[in-house]
């Protein structure tokens, strides 16, 4: 991952996606980035000494991750927190080790589903396995961050001529067919090759959250390469536009926050995701004036607005019927406003207006998404991080096809846009 202005986020997307199989290690790549950077790691158990100018980031379950810049104002209630929101977690299957067999030749291992994946997606592709575990066995090890790199699993699908009518669709049962075979080996093997030591006698001396990943590289497609197909793209494709946003941003008046969520695939609610108290703790550590006080944050806040970044449905050719007409996205003609009456995005007339003024401004062009009003709403973190600090916050993204497949595609001409909104927001009062 770059900090050099000059590059392009998408040039850096590709490695920061295959460097992240899962939220641990997108947090550490991030980590990585922001250090090299300048920003000073910070942890939640210390007393926090800041200043005007000063950069720093605090990271909570090695999952989730707040980074920021403090604003050039000393008073509170002047200039407020500038907020980008993203998350770093993605549909994905976790293992349940417990459940591991040894059947008709090979190791087979259940799963368990996190998320709303398009299940059929994870078939017949090679897979490998990225997580935590923490061999108990040894007394002063922490729990150790892991990924196989190769290819270790494969879930295969029925033969056609097993299964004549797959064809006309087929619902596969989690339980049953998701179950991950790993060729003629050992679950002990297996564990060995990810701790990099003899792994513990039994599982009762093993703690452990692992996860299979598409073991593809992203790849840019179509004759002008302008669309990139790639795991995981919601939603690290805007956790990586922010933080390039973030580290060639200069200080301003507001206090910068990048805030990256964990678990907003599953409802936000844990001690790490956006429905917790993560982001108003930090916030609070944040707010300028001696001593620091809980006026002084309210002050703070209701100078402050928030940019929720996910993904967003672009406009399927084959699948025109899916979009309202009149609020189709289209991949590579720009970021997209989301609107939902519900309030399933926290947008409204007042925070889209504010950043509308702030894209023409920038020249930045931005296309607008509304559900089918015949049609469910997806959410993400924006009303919920509008609700728990009382700020208004609008919800944005670029625009992807197949949402929580395994593989997702955008386009780059978006991801270039979508820094570029972050860019002039973040520049706004400078
Ligand atoms: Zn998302």
């Amino acid at each position: 991952m770059s900090a050099n202005h000059s590059v392009p986020v998408w040039s850096s997307l590709p490695s920061f996606i295959a460097a992240s199989p899962t939220p641990f290690h997108a947090v550490q790549a991030v980590s990585t980035a922001l250090a090299a950077a300048g920003f000073q790691a910070f942890s939640e158990r210390d007393a926090w000494d800041l200043s005007p100018g000063m950069t720093g980031f605090v990271q909570r379950n090695h999952s989730a991750l707040i980074a920021f810049r403090i604003g050039q104002s000393c008073e509170p209630g002047r200039g407020g927190f500038s907020l980008i929101g993203a998350h770093t977690d993605s549909p994905a299957l976790k293992l349940k080790l417990r459940g591991s067999q040894h059947q008709a030749g090979t190791l087979r291992i259940p799963v368990e589903v996190y998320g709303s994946s398009i299940d059929s997606t994870w078939l017949d592709r090679p897979l490998g396995i990225a997580g935590r575990i923490w061999a108990l066995d040894h007394p002063d090890e922490k729990p150790l961050l892991v990924d196989s790199r190769q290819a270790m699993a494969v879930i295969p699908n029925l033969a056609i001529h097993l299964n004549s009518s797959i064809n006309e669709g087929f619902a596969y049962n989690r339980q049953q067919h998701l179950a991950a075979l790993f060729g003629d080996c050992k679950l002990e093997d297996l564990l060995q090759a990810l701790l990099g030591r003899k792994a513990p006698a039994s599982l009762d001396e093993l703690s452990d959250e692992l996860y299979l990943y598409v073991n593809e590289a992203p790849q840019w497609v179509g004759l002008q390469g302008d669309l990139l197909s790639a795991p995981r793209l919601d939603n690290l494709a805007s956790c990586q536009a922010a933080l390039c946003a973030l580290l060639a941003a200069s200080p301003g008046e507001a206090t910068q926050v990048l805030f990256l969520a964990d678990n907003e695939e599953v409802g936000s609610v844990s001690a790490q995701g956006a429905n917790s108290s993560f982001l108003r703790d930090i916030l609070w550590r944040l707010t300028p004036g001696t001593p620091q006080s809980e006026e002084n944050l309210l002050r703070h806040l209701s100078a402050s607005w928030m940019l929720s970044a996910d993904a967003a449905h672009a406009l399927h050719p084959s699948y025109p019927d899916t979009h309202d007409p009149s609020y189709s996205p289209v991949i590579n003609r720009g970021v997209v406003v989301k609107n939902h009456a519900s309030l399933r995005y926290a947008s409204n007339a007042i925070s889209q207006g504010r950043l509308l003024r702030l894209c023409r401004q920038a020249g930045i062009a931005m296309q607008f998404f509304t559900s089918r009003s015949d049609k469910p709403c997806g959410s993400t973190i924006g009303p919920t991080c509008s609700a728990h600090l009382g700020i208004p916050a609008v919800d944005l993204g670029i625009p992807v096809w197949a949402m929580h497949s395994c593989r997702e595609t955008a386009g780059r001409r978006d991801l270039d846009s979508l820094t570029a909104v972050f860019t002039a927001f973040w520049s706004a009062d400078q």
